[in-house]
């Protein structure tokens, strides 16, 4: 330890959580000399949403599987090249699109290009446009992608009728696909500042199936096994009080498990998912949040993307196609608004090929967001099977096309340890709540004489740069391990 960490006492901290978030807080506390953490998780396995299942030959990802920002700028990539596990990698950026209709057709690749660039354009500056623009009322994504949509649907209005189907199709599932990142509903619910708060990090992002749950085993290294509680989920947070130990030390906060034990601690570091914060917020902390966090945590963004593995005994897709996207032609942003659960399937706007077929076989990873993510997960497997054997027979216009051999639906909705997938800003959020969820509690008050820092959030949904992320995730658990370790280091 160097002098600047030299502790005048040892306190004691639980980690709520043993997503990245809580498992990088712990191992900083732990190599920094704060060795008296307990990590509890309501889970048989830590890691969160970053976990791994078996599917086909393989295992593959059902959370987190891109570093978004492949350089030493971002803390994932940096440890993962620090543990050599940057083996190997398929970038997205330079991934072999192709999209098929509804109506059997292939899409050209420069029309394609050319609706991709549009699309993400308008998103990417939304904020600027809103404003350069005048559009005084815009306060979602949609108020303003449509708005622009309507300007090039009349652009286009010389184009042939067939290109302009399939250009206006496109941009619909370009549309869906920025659900799928953003892991809601429609655009109408995300913030037009969403890109203004989030910030990109320089590099690719890149597909490294595999990678988060082997990077969670080397975090997890640095923290001695007896230091995890597995199968414990808490029930609730006495703060702000005096309980006394059996050895009568005294702790201003009790960990209430649900099996009923009960541990003291100087310090919690919160980090579980805002879907959870939302469901039980109320009634996890005693006293009460203040309404202010209450406030903010029920306004912030946070919805449900879940991927959807099917295996095929041979592949119906060229060798050099990495995503199949799939337009359907009598579609328009403009009429694609409300959920349609009756035809889920026509949500997902992708499949990726899962890659090398040598370790998954011949494995599409399709993304679904917003209400019909969430239906998805109560339907049967065969179900979901012949839906998209079905669907790829229409696009492919093969109806000798093969069964399905296997098929795996994530349920991160129905999972009450994530109750959702990861958070955005809101139409009824600001970057501003994000900063309010993030603050300790008790919040200083002038002459206060109670205990500082007694719980801290940590969490993706905490970070306001990089919400949504593994990198945003570390580093808020990062964050609050540091804000622990300066409190101890400067007393
Ligand atoms: C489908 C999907 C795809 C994604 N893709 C990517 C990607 O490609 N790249 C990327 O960077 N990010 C991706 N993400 C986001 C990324 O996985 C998350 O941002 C990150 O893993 C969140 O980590 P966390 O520690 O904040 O939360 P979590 O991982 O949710 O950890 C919180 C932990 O708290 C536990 N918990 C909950 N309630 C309790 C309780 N009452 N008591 C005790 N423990 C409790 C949970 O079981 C969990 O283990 C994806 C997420 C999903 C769902």
């Amino acid at each position: 330890m160097n002098s600047k960490n030299m502790l005048k006492k040892s306190p004691k901290v639980v980690v709520v959580g043993a997503g990245i978030a809580g498992v990088g807080a712990a191992g900083k506390l732990i190599t920094q000399g704060l060795t008296d953490v307990q990590i509890i998780e309501a889970s048989s396995q830590p890691g969160g949403r970053i976990r791994a299942s078996l599917f086909g030959k393989s295992a593959i990802d059902e959370g987190a599987q891109y570093i978004h920002g492949a350089s030493m700028k971002n803390p994932i990539f940096q440890l993962a090249k620090e543990h050599g596990l940057l083996w190997e990698t398929h970038d997205r950026s330079g991934s072999e699109l192709s999209v098929l209709t509804n109506m059997q057709k292939q899409l050209d690749p420069d029309v394609i290009k050319e609706v991709k660039n549009l699309a993400s354009s308008i998103l990417r500056n939304a904020h600027l446009l809103a404003d350069q623009k005048g559009y005084t009322q815009a306060k979602s994504l949609a108020d303003v992608y449509l708005e622009e949509v309507k300007m090039l649907l009349t652009q286009w209005d010389g184009d042939h009728i067939d290109l302009r189907r399939q250009k206006q199709g496109l941009l619909s599932m370009f549309m869906k696909w920025q659900c799928v990142h953003l892991a809601t509903d429609g655009l109408s619910e995300v913030s037009v500042h969403e890109y203004e708060e989030y910030k990109n990090i320089d590099g690719d992002d890149r597909n490294f199936q595999g990678l988060f749950p082997t990077l969670l085993q080397k975090l997890l290294e640095a923290i001695p096994r007896e230091k995890l509680l597995l199968k414990k989920p808490v029930k609730q947070i006495l703060w702000n009080g005096s309980f006394e130990s059996e050895d009568g030390s005294m702790y201003p906060v009790r960990v209430v498990c649900e099996d009923g034990d009960h541990i003291l601690a100087d310090h919690v570091i919160f980090s579980i998912s805002l879907g959870c914060l939302k469901a039980n917020g109320q009634s996890l902390f005693q006293p009460r949040l203040p309404e202010q966090k209450l406030s903010a945590i029920q306004s912030m963004g946070f919805g449900t993307m879940n991927k959807i593995y099917l295996e095929y005994e041979a592949p119906f897709w060229d060798e050099n196609t990495d995503i199949i996207g799939l337009v359907w032609e009598e579609e328009t942003p403009l009429s694609g608004q409300k959920p349609n659960l009756a035809e889920w399937w026509k949500r997902v706007p992708v499949f990726h090929v899962v890659r090398p077929t040598e370790r998954y076989g011949h494995v599409l990873v399709g993304t679904i967001s917003g209400k019909e993510a969430e239906f998805v997960e109560s339907l049967n497997l065969q179900e979901v099977a012949s839906s998209f054997t079905c669907l790829f027979r229409q696009f492919t216009g093969r109806s000798s096309l093969p069964e399905l051999k296997n098929v795996f639906v994530t349920k991160w909705f129905s999972n009450p340890y994530t109750r959702g997938s990861y958070s955005h800003i809101s139409i009824n959020s600001t970057g501003a709540m994000i900063d309010l969820l993030t603050e300790p509690l008790p919040q200083a008050t002038e002459g206060s004489s109670s205990p500082m820092l007694q719980v801290l959030f940590a969490g993706e949904a905490t970070h306001r740069s990089y919400h949504s992320t593994t990198h945003g995730a570390l580093l808020s658990g990062w964050r609050e391990a540091t804000r622990l370790i300066d409190h101890y280091s400067t007393k």
